[in-house]
């Protein structure tokens, strides 16, 4: 067995709830049938289906049908885009933000670059839309909004029910992708007018390999994948049965945990940032520090790389992400990061630090207690302390 990690990476994914596994388990061994078949093996397994999707619609509030299982949280935001796009094929303009996860922003440039007309709004310095910027890029022409619920770098959470009601007025479609908010931000789909929702299994304590689209009833659906009817025909492919079984579970528990998250997590992780900027000077909080997920904080440790502090972290086995990114050369920090134009000498050491419900006091303390060390011993050997003006260079 490997060494038990501090686990503080909640927003990359989560650990499966004993409860998921529990509910999943026979789904992978004597229970393997497929919901499809005409006899009561397979069909028991299809009633377990009909339960999970209920379980999801009950969280959301929504109805069991308004539910497609997909295989990720990718996946739920690649085919509202193309439904959106393929149902409404005389609008040509679409409007997302430039801190998507790379799910949405790297499908709709990639529609840019076949002719489509993309709008990506800007955010402030605290990560914070300015939805008069999104009211005067609505036009005629406007086929989806794309707005995250919550961003999963800094966690800030985007007004989107105001935003939804803005959209609809205007006529277009709007998709949301909530998958850093299901369990963590209160969602009533019954009030919240989104055509499109996004969520996935492994960001809440179900596991990798399944998710949820939510399309509203009316709204025009053209599947993504075709091939058999399962899905009621809007998403073809044998379903994964113990994934989707999971996913209802787990979706059953964020509901119950929301109270927690938001009470209990939010003070671990209030504790956490607090312990840390009290201990280490020349750090800052990333995002807007009285609209996020309750569970995230984003940190900047000045004139260090964040490479460099989570290589020093992962030595006594503490997780977190960094909010930049070696690539080619050039360390490049995160497109979120830099939409909100966080100075490079604050950007390059940037940690995201995620908790869930398992995060412990202990966990927290142990933390506090060994990032000052790491900071002060990368600073003395940092090539740029003191130096405000320059991008470093990587030295990664
Ligand atoms: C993780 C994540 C996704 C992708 O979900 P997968 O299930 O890993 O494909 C999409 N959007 C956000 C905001 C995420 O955090």
């Amino acid at each position: 067995m490997s060494q038990r990690a501090i686990y503080l990476d909640n927003n990359a994914t989560t650990q499966v709830a004993p409860e998921v596994l529990d509910e999943m388990m026979p789904y992978f061994s004597e229970l393997y049938g497929n919901p499809s078949s005409m006899h009561t093996f397979g069909g028991q397994v299809g009633a377990k289906l009909d339960e999970a999707r209920q379980r999801v619609a009950t969280g959301l509030g929504c109805e069991p049908g308004e539910i497609i299982f997909t295989a990720c949280g990718t996946e739920g935001d690649n085919t509202a885009i193309h439904s959106a796009l393929a149902a409404q094929p005389d609008k040509r303009h679409i409007i997302t933000t430039k801190v998507e996860h790379p799910a949405v922003l790297n499908v709709v440039q990639k529609l840019e670059k076949k002719g489509y007309d993309v709008t990506y709004l800007g955010v402030d310095e605290k990560g914070n839309l300015d939805l008069e910027e999104l009211r005067a890029s609505l036009r005629p022409d406007t086929a989806l909004v794309s707005v995250m619920y919550a961003n999963n770098e800094v966690g800030n959470i985007f007004p989107i029910p105001e935003i939804a009601r803005i959209v609809k007025e205007h006529g277009a479609l709007m998709h949301t992708d909530a998958v850093q908010a299901v369990g963590k931000v209160e969602i009533d789909l019954k009030t919240l007018p989104v055509d499109f929702l996004v969520l996935s299994g492994h960001k809440l304590h179900a596991p990798k390999g399944i998710g949820a689209l939510f399309v509203r009833r009316g709204t025009p659906f053209r599947p993504f994948m075709l091939g058999g009817h399962q899905e009621r025909g809007r998403r073809a492919g044998t379903e994964n049965t113990a994934g989707i079984i999971a996913l209802g579970k787990a979706v059953e528990l964020a509901t119950q945990h929301i109270e927690e998250e938001n009470t209990t997590v939010k003070a671990l992780r209030d504790s956490l940032e607090k312990g840390l900027l009290a201990a280490i000077d020349d750090a800052r909080i990333n995002g807007d520090p009285d609209n996020r997920l309750p569970n995230t904080t984003n940190i900047s440790f000045k004139y260090v790389e964040g490479e460099a502090i989570l290589l020093l972290m992962d030595r006594l086995h503490i997780c977190a992400s960094s909010g930049s990114a070696c690539t080619s050369g050039s360390l490049e920090p995160s497109h979120v990061l830099r939409a909100m134009g966080v100075p490079f000498t604050f950007a390059h050491g940037s940690i995201r630090f995620s908790l869930s419900r398992y995060t412990t006091q202990e966990d927290v303390d142990l933390v506090v207690k060994e990032m000052p060390a790491i900071i002060t011993r990368l600073r003395e050997i940092s090539p740029f302390r003191g130096d405000d003006s320059e991008l470093p260079p990587c030295t990664c």
